[in-house]
């Protein structure tokens, strides 16, 4: 099968859809592989990079989109290319369809065979190619909130570890699911005090399994949550209720309870936010005060990592891509019934039963 991948085209976005190292995987399963010139600058893996591991460069997408079967991605293909993509042509990319009626109505027209990175699930109900990015942004929670609790970016000058002889900040998370357990585990490292609050008995099991000693969990009751967020030097959002907007765990009165110069990393802000005074940023404007209190809730937070994230995304998505072509996509999906899970729209027909519902198409 001829397999492509194209520079990203939306704004800021630095992630590639396919590594040289994907590419050799390719090659090696007999593939053929064509990538758009440049289409790595982002990440630091350029042209030579995709030719030495057997990629032929094309100078634009215009000739990955009319020459492959296989185009893998990362985000959502843009008007431009949409208008490019065919029948007879498989996209694998992340695609978020449900709040998205023009991507889909435009997909549904073009015919294409689209595999949404976001809905192919994994044993035990996970969605495991969403997994990685909220292992980084997880990771990147407590990198950001260490940042911004320094003093020239309003923070109350804490430094998370402390030094001997001087305290360490206190770190409260609120969820212990992917996020949480990621942040949980660099600010433990950093030698912060941390907190792990969650709803979930067994997540908490699971937690003071890992933990031991070196973090502390609690369950999210109101109580506990004030009492924890009144002590906190930095507090991490990362709660998920499946379906449904983050719930607003901590309100605006709950912020004069804080200490000055506090921090608020919102990670669960593309779902709404768990903040009540959250609202989303960019990382070229990422923090806002209120009421003394920083915030910090980009919304793409993997995007600053683009390096990271991408081969994080390779690590999970190859396996399904090498199959896709080895086998022709019907019978990749109908051999595995969560790689089948990923299929959103295909010959013109909306394939996924909640974004059938959510746009009103036959289903
Ligand atoms: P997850 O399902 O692995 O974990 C969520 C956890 O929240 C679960 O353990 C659940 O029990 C817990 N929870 C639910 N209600 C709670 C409550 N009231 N109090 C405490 N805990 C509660 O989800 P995840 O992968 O960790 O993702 C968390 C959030 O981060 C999601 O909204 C996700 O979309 C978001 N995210 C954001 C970015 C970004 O760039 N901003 C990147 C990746 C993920």
């Amino acid at each position: 099968m001829r397999v492509g991948t194209v520079r990203e085209i939306k704004n800021h976005e630095y992630r590639v859809g396919l590594t040289p190292e994907s590419v050799r995987e390719f090659r090696a399963h007999g593939h053929e592989v064509w990538v758009e010139a440049g289409a790595g600058e982002g990440i630091g893996a350029w042209d030579r990079d995709f030719e030495a591991a057997g990629a032929t460069i094309k100078p634009d997408a215009s000739d990955i989109f009319t020459g492959c079967e296989l185009v893998v991605k990362v985000k959502e293909p843009q008007a431009v290319e949409r208008a490019q993509l065919r029948e007879e042509q498989v996209l694998f990319t992340y695609l978020h369809l449900a709040p998205d009626p023009e991507q889909t109505a435009d997909l549904v027209k073009s015919g294409v065979t689209a595999i949404a990175y976001e809905t192919v699930t994994g044993p035990g109900n996970t969605l495991p190619l969403l997994k990685p990015m909220s292992q980084v942004a997880g990771r990147m929670s407590v990198q950001a909130g260490a940042h911004s609790l320094e003093k020239a970016q309003g923070g109350r000058g804490v430094l998370l570890g402390g030094v001997p002889g001087v305290m360490p900040a206190r770190v409260a998370v609120i969820g212990g699911g992917v996020v949480g357990f990621n942040a949980a585990q660099v600010a433990v490292g950093m030698g912060a005090d941390v907190t792990i609050l969650d709803r979930n008995p067994e997540v908490l099991e699971k937690l003071g399994i890992y933990f031991e000693a070196r973090a502390k969990t609690r369950f999210s009751s109101e109580a506990n949550l004030a009492e924890i967020i009144a002590e906190a030097d930095l507090v991490i959002g990362a709660v998920l209720v499946p379906g449904a907007a983050a719930p607003r765990l901590v309100t605006r009165e709950m912020l004069k309870t804080m200490k000055q110069g506090a921090v608020l990393v919102d990670v669960a802000i593309d779902q709404g936010g768990c903040f009540e005074t959250s609202r989303a940023t960019t990382h070229d404007d990422p923090t806002f005060v209120i009421d003394g209190i920083v915030h910090y809730c980009v919304a793409n937070m993997p995007g600053a990592v683009a390096r990271t994230s991408t081969y994080a995304l390779n690590n999970v998505t190859l396996p399904h891509a090498l199959r896709i072509a080895d086998m022709g996509w019907r019978k990749a999906l109908g051999a595995d019934p969560h790689l089948g899970a990923g299929l959103n729209v295909n010959a013109g027909q909306v394939t996924y039963e909640a974004v059938a519902r959510e746009l009103g198409y036959d289903y």
